[in-house]
């Protein structure tokens, strides 16, 4: 029984993109809608492949940045010079499909009690996967959140 869910964590699926937020110039959230997803913890990844005309084939991880019981999403910033990076912040549509597995990692994943400790040592580099530990523990110790990075949706998670 747990093999199976391991083997279906891991196979490829078409995911339909619901949408796309920009959250500043350079990012954006992807909210996916995988067919089959058992759902996530904070803290777990996904893996995106994308496949050219001629079959060629480039995959990427990104951290699940919504709380565990959203639809699943990441936040992707773009690499100027990166292969995939550009693609996902500036091509890519709603209804557009992409391949995804996941959601992957066990070890690093946050529940509430722990999930607070985290927000306090995140920085601004890594906010992606702090967002779902925000959502699941429902508050934000204070941060320096500059306006114009996605860590921006920590700040819109702080209850008021
Ligand atoms: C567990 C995990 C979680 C992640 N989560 C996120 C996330 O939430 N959000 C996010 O935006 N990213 C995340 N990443 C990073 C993401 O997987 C990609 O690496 C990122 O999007 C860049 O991909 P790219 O194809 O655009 O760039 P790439 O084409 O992979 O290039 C990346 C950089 O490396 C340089 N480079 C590429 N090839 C070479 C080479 N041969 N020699 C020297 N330099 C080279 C490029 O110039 C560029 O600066 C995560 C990575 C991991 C491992």
């Amino acid at each position: 029984m747990e093999t199976t869910a391991v083997r279906g964590r891991l196979t490829w699926q078409a995911a339909t993109v619901a949408s796309v937020t920009r959250e500043t110039a350079s990012v954006v959230t992807i909210e996916l809608d995988p067919p089959h997803w058992p759902g996530h913890r904070a803290g777990q990844h996904l893996d995106v492949r994308l496949t050219a005309d001629d079959g060629y084939t480039a995959e990427r991880e990104y951290s699940i940045a919504s709380a565990p019981g959203e639809p699943v999403a990441i936040t992707v910033e773009r690499l100027e010079d990166g292969e995939v990076s550009p693609y996902l912040t500036g091509e890519l549509r709603a209804g557009d499909e992409l391949e995804l597995r996941g959601p992957v990692g066990g070890y690093f994943v946050w529940e509430p009690v722990r999930a607070e400790n985290l927000v306090h040592g995140s920085d601004q580099q890594s906010c992606s996967p702090c967002h779902p530990a925000v959502m699941i523990i429902g508050h934000v110790p204070a941060v320096h959140v500059p306006p114009d990075h996605a860590a921006s949706r920590l700040a819109a998670a702080r209850p008021a």
